[in-house]
């Protein structure tokens, strides 16, 4: 399948050349020819797919082919992308403006964290196309600096994590401001809970729906493991669990390149063979790493998503997240390089205050209870708040679960009941691809009253990015 096949105008084909692009991505095939016929789109695929193209492309075929509905008055956008941050709407602009090189439309990105003065300015002069984060469309609303009236094509992307930020009022909001006929709608998400259903529900119009995410599930003979520690605390708590069967291949996945690095040297000094792989690394540095870890002459490798995703590395008995992935379906990635082939694995993860959430999103994404319990040694110094629900359980779609009562969710402050004192906690288990549901839950029953919900739990951010 090329480009030519999927419909698109020959002044994209060139941009699309230029950009060294030469085959349509799987979302890029499906996607193209459904919205070139102006169909609405569900479309489930997540960064990396090459989402961006799969939607931006016909919508800039259609502000370059379509005549422009000319009317009195200054020019009024006709395509709304809506992103949840201002990386991703910068990103989204940038690669737009890539493709439509050949074509003249202006454009604005519109993201809050900055002055108004620029923003107003662009749209003073008039745009075709906006990019947008849902807050700062809403100053503008408010402002009536813009107007929504001419909107032909609205694009939704990432539109699980705009709901999770808290954005649904906003974006109800700026529905509400679009024609409701004659619009395209293009809805993307890496996954499609009630909530993004409903959403769609609402305001699409048959939409066909296409997907290319791979499934969010993993194996079943996995043990997902939680330890609480204060994040000051994590790499001697991962030196601890290393120590403890030194023999074991074990990936370690990081977040950052930098942050990958320096824990590989803390292993290194601290004795155990360690390799990193991350983008600042050259092929042939990935290479070598790998080739090490795959024949055993290092028995850790470090790695950042990015990094690991596309390398090929059979089986592990261990995965080990030192900071958790930001977005939840890269938890699967990483956890799919164990418990292949009916063999056991496990998934252990280091989580530190600041990243309950996202260990509530993983729990909610995966439907799969986790068993959370402290390192002897290592407990938290104050017990980690989970937020608006125990994390060790499944959530409701869209995280409105009101906090269980009696059951506060954390974790054990002690490794008391199901961990000897004084020998290896949280350790002393086989990984036999046990379910730790009843582990996970009789501890935190074990432990009502904290984990109070503050404030609006996942929801208080909705501000901050856009
Ligand atoms: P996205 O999922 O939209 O963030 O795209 C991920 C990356 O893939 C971006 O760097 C794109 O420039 C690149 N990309 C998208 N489509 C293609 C394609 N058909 N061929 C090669 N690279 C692509």
């Amino acid at each position: 399948m090329s480009f030519e096949n999927l419909g698109l105008a020959p002044f994209l084909l060139r941009a699309l050349a230029e950009q060294g692009y030469e085959n349509p991505t799987p979302i890029q095939e499906q996607a193209i020819p459904l919205a070139l016929e102006g169909h609405d789109l569900l479309a489930g695929a997540q960064t990396g797919t090459g989402k961006t193209a799969a939607f931006g492309l016909p919508l800039l075929q259609h502000l370059g082919t379509a005549p422009q509905s000319v009317g009195n008055g200054p020019r009024k956008p006709r395509a709304l992308i809506l992103a949840p941050t201002r990386e991703l709407a910068t990103q989204v602009h940038d690669s737009l403006r890539g493709y439509s090189k050949y074509l003249r439309i202006p454009s604005a990105c519109i993201y809050g964290g900055v002055g108004m003065g620029n923003q107003l300015d662009v749209l003073r002069r008039g745009v075709d196309l906006l990019v947008a984060c849902p807050g700062r469309l809403i100053d503008h609303l408010e402002r009536r600096s813009v107007d929504l009236s001419g909107i032909e094509i609205l694009v939704l992307d990432e539109a699980d994590r705009m709901l999770d930020m808290g954005f649904l009022p906003s974006i109800n909001r700026i529905l509400a401001k679009l024609p409701r006929q004659n619009r395209q709608t293009l809805l993307f998400s890496a996954t499609f809970e009630e909530s993004i259903k409903q959403l769609a529900l609402e305001f699409m119009r048959d939409p066909k729906q296409i997907q290319v995410t791979p499934k969010n599930t993993v194996a079943e003979t996995i043990t997902h493991r939680v330890h609480p520690v204060d994040g000051a605390r994590k790499r001697e708590l991962l030196l601890h669990l290393l120590a403890q069967d030194s023999r074991v291949q074990t990936l370690v996945f990081g977040r950052t390149k930098h942050g990958c690095d320096k824990l590989a040297m803390f292993l290194e000094k601290s004795g155990i063979k360690t390799a990193a792989i991350h983008g600042n690394k050259s092929q042939g540095q990935r290479l070598r790493a790998l080739a090490d870890f795959k024949a055993g002459r290092v028995t850790v490798l470090v790695a950042t998503d990015i990094a690991a995703r596309g390398i090929d590395i059979n089986e592990l008995p261990k995965v080990i997240n030192y900071d958790l992935p930001m977005v939840p379906e890269d938890y699967v990635h990483r956890i799919g390089r164990t418990g292949r082939n009916g063999s056991t694995g496990e998934a252990v993860s280091l989580v530190a205050q600041d990243e309950a959430k996202l260990l509530r999103q993983i729990v909610r994404l995966l439907d799969r209870d986790m068993d959370i319990r402290d390192v002897p040694g290592f407990e938290p110094q104050t017990p980690i708040r989970w937020g608006n629900s125990a994390p060790g359980k499944a959530e409701l779609p869209g995280g409105q679960k009101a906090p269980r009562r009696g059951n506060g969710g954390h974790p054990a402050r002690r490794p008391n009941s199901d961990a000897p004192r004084g020998g290896r906690g949280g350790q002393s288990q086989k990984p036999g691809g046990q379910r730790a549901a009843g582990n996970g839950q009789q501890r935190r029953d074990a432990h009502p009253g904290g984990g109070q919900r503050r404030g609006g739990g996942g929801r208080s951010q909705s501000r901050t990015s856009a």
